[in-house]
């Protein structure tokens, strides 16, 4: 089976400007996770290609001490029942919650599943039966497309900045597959992907 593999913030709802900080984040409360505009469609798009739905996000929210556990299920909760009126859902959720300066002692360790590491990936193929290599992976960060790109899927890159960030990207000359604007857009290009391999 195929996936799409999509990471969350930034794709599904909106980074969060926060203020009292000065940093821009993850939501940290419930109220601040919201979806983006067009998400439930993309996701029903990728769920009428017989697409596996897949989140892969690093959240180490919890690790430096920002919420608590029981809010990424809240925020789980919050999206699902955003989606349903859509007739669109998620097939699975795979969270990265460790950081390596965390201040909660169990969950600092450098792990394999943060991206750009490729456990989160590799996990998820694993418990679906999933193909890597003809699977998708979505995200605005340049770790995304360096973990999918290891792990052997296409790649896009989504953001409004043709990808300015991927000069960053290691190794140096690594490129994302596809470029979109958001996650609408990917739900295109992926679908053009598929029926042109389809008739290849
Ligand atoms: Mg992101
Ligand atoms: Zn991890």
């Amino acid at each position: 089976m195929r996936a799409v593999f999509l990471d969350r913030d930034g794709v599904i709802n909106p980074l969060i400007y926060h203020k009292d900080v000065g940093i821009i984040d993850s939501p940290f409360t419930l109220a601040q996770f919201r979806v983006l505009a067009r998400v439930p469609q993309a996701i029903r798009r990728f769920n009428n290609l017989g697409l596996a739905v897949v989140i892969v996000s690093n959240q180490p929210g919890i690790a430096k001490g920002h919420f608590g556990r029981d809010l990424l299920e809240k925020f789980d909760r919050k999206l699902r029942a955003t989606l349903k009126p859509f007739g669109a859902r998620i097939d699975a959720t795979y969270y990265c919650l460790h950081h390596p300066e965390a201040v909660v002692n169990e969950l600092r360790q450098r792990c394999q599943c943060r991206k750009p590491g490729i456990g989160l990936l590799t996990a998820a193929a694993c418990d679906l039966g999933l193909s890597l290599s003809e699977s998708y992976m979505v995200g605005d960060g340049i770790t995304d497309v360096e973990a999918g790109t290891r792990a052997g899927c296409r790649t896009v890159f989504v953001g409004r900045w043709k990808c300015e960030i991927c000069q960053f990207i290691h190794p140096h000359g690594l490129h994302p597959t596809f470029l979109a604007k958001d996650l609408w857009q990917a739900s295109r290009v992926i679908q053009s992907d598929l029926h042109a391999s389809a008739v290849a």
